[in-house]
């Protein structure tokens, strides 16, 4: 799952209530976190809270954390102790933390964290009634809905919405914290999640982001076959839906079915992610990743043979415990080979808790410097050059929102483009023509249909 930067506050925007308990949400990590805090949103306002603008106006803050880098562990750790500040201020202030810093570790940040007044694990959204009487009376099946969110800096509405649909991972990859934190596989009832996406449908969203830990794992837990490319299927009738995506994929389960249902849904978008970590079969062994370069390559090369104009993007952790200069290579190899859109890398560091943790981390921190920047000027030029074969071409774009005055949205590939046009554009599928191809994202104008004769 891509991590998320930088911390995010997520509210609905609805017409004030003088005298309304407000809320406010902090978050950091994947879409799944994301996902999540939307939904702890739409519990509170079940109960008849509304979003604070600041914390300060807040009477509950929820801190949604990560764990899976160091970096965003200490973050959260920095926000939770900064909160005290507050609860001295405000002793009725009630703070709950949850996410994937939480599992197993209550008792231990508990003492850590005094003025915090609960801890609850991902999903465990019933905890909720812990904080305050009107949370104790909400329904929190009815909560369910809505996944979509809106940011609270900006006007946005919810075009775009996410929908968990697997929890947890059955993987044990050497350097991941997440499969102890978060568990097993626990796929969710298939139509729950078609009937979530038509309610969402009916409130204006259009694109949905289906999410796991493993995405592609969906349905081994299940009775019968069902998997992915089902969901998929029936996800594509929904009407009003006109996007779906998934994230994270694991190349092991990224079959032959599942790329020839992208390729027949219509609405199943042109683009993947498929995270390799590495470009050498012996870094994948002690990645544990279950898969060799070779696979993984095949899988590319059969996801370009049968969706055309896909666009790829990867995820690669650089410096892995052992990464020899030449291991390495093999991993510039590949990017320089199969040419993604995007790359999304993070230079290792150990996770107390897993497998990897306990082996010398022996790349110096310099050498892991060195390759993380080798990486990013060989995708900067990448990237620019595959960008750059857009110009004059024609993308259905989905507008989702206007930054420094332009309007925003994301092309069927999940290319940002921006472009300036009078009007209100948000939530419309646009068909714009590329102008300025940037490095990382496209600039063009509206196209106008040519008059029909
Ligand atoms: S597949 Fe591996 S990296 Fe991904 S969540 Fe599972 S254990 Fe972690």
């Amino acid at each position: 799952m891509i991590p998320l930067s930088p911390e995010r506050t997520t509210s609905f925007i609805q017409e004030p209530d003088i005298g309304a308990k407000r809320y406010f949400l902090w978050t950091v990590g994947c879409q799944m976190n994301e996902a999540e805090s939307a939904k702890a949103g739409a519990i509170l306002r079940n109960a008849g809270f509304q979003p604070a603008r600041r914390e300060d106006d807040a009477d509950v803050i929820i801190v949604n954390s990560c764990v899976v880098r160091q970096q965003a562990e200490d973050k959260v750790a920095g926000k939770v102790g900064a909160l005290a500040r507050l609860k001295r201020a405000n002793p009725d202030l009630k703070i709950a933390v949850t996410g994937c810093m939480v599992t197993g570790q209550e008792a231990k940040l508990k003492e850590r964290f005094p003025h915090v007044d609960l801890f609850y694990g991902p999903s465990e959204f019933e905890r909720l009634a812990e904080l305050s009487p009107e949370l104790a009376e909400v329904d929190v099946d009815l909560a369910e809905l809505p996944h979509y969110y809106e940011d609270t800096d900006s006007d946005e509405t919810g075009v775009s919405a996410f929908v968990p649909i697997i929890y947890g991972c059955n993987f044990v990859c050497s350097y991941c914290i997440v499969p102890y934190r978060r568990g097993r596989e626990i796929s969710r009832p298939f139509d729950e999640i078609v009937n979530e996406v038509r309610e969402m449908a009916s409130r204006g969203v259009k694109e949905v982001t289906l999410l796991g830990q493993t995405v592609n794992a969906y349905g081994h837990d299940l009775p019968g076959d069902t998997e992915l490319s089902d969901l998929l299927i029936a996800v594509n009738e929904v009407d009003g839906i006109e996007r779906i995506r998934f994230l994270t994929s694991h190349p092991k389960y990224f079959t032959d079915r599942l790329i020839d249902t992208m390729a027949q849904c219509e609405k199943v978008c042109e683009h993947v992610n498929l995270p390799v970590q590495a470009g050498d079969n012996e870094v994948l062994r002690r990645m544990r990743r279950t898969y060799t370069v070779e696979h993984y390559r095949d899988r590319i090369q059969r996801i370009r043979d049968t969706i055309p104009g896909v666009t790829l993007s990867t995820d690669i952790i650089v410096g892995f415990p052992g990464e020899t200069a030449e291991q390495f290579e093999g991993t510039m190899k590949l990017l320089e080979d199969l040419r993604f859109e995007k790359v999304h890398q993070a230079m290792y560091s150990p996770r107390p808790g897993t497998l990897s943790a306990r082996w010398e981390d022996e790349v110096p921190a310099d050498e892991k410097r060195r390759r993380h920047q080798a990486i990013e000027d060989l995708q900067t030029r990448v990237s620019a050059e595959l960008n750059e074969q857009y110009e004059g071409k024609v993308l259905e774009v989905l507008v989702d929102g206007k930054q420094r005055g332009r309007w925003r949205g994301r092309s069927r590939g999940n290319t940002l483009v921006f472009f300036d046009a009078p009007g209100n554009w948000l939530g419309e599928t646009v068909n714009v023509r590329i102008t300025e191809p940037m490095t990382w994202y496209l600039i063009g104008e509206v196209e106008h249909e040519p008059a029909r004769v």
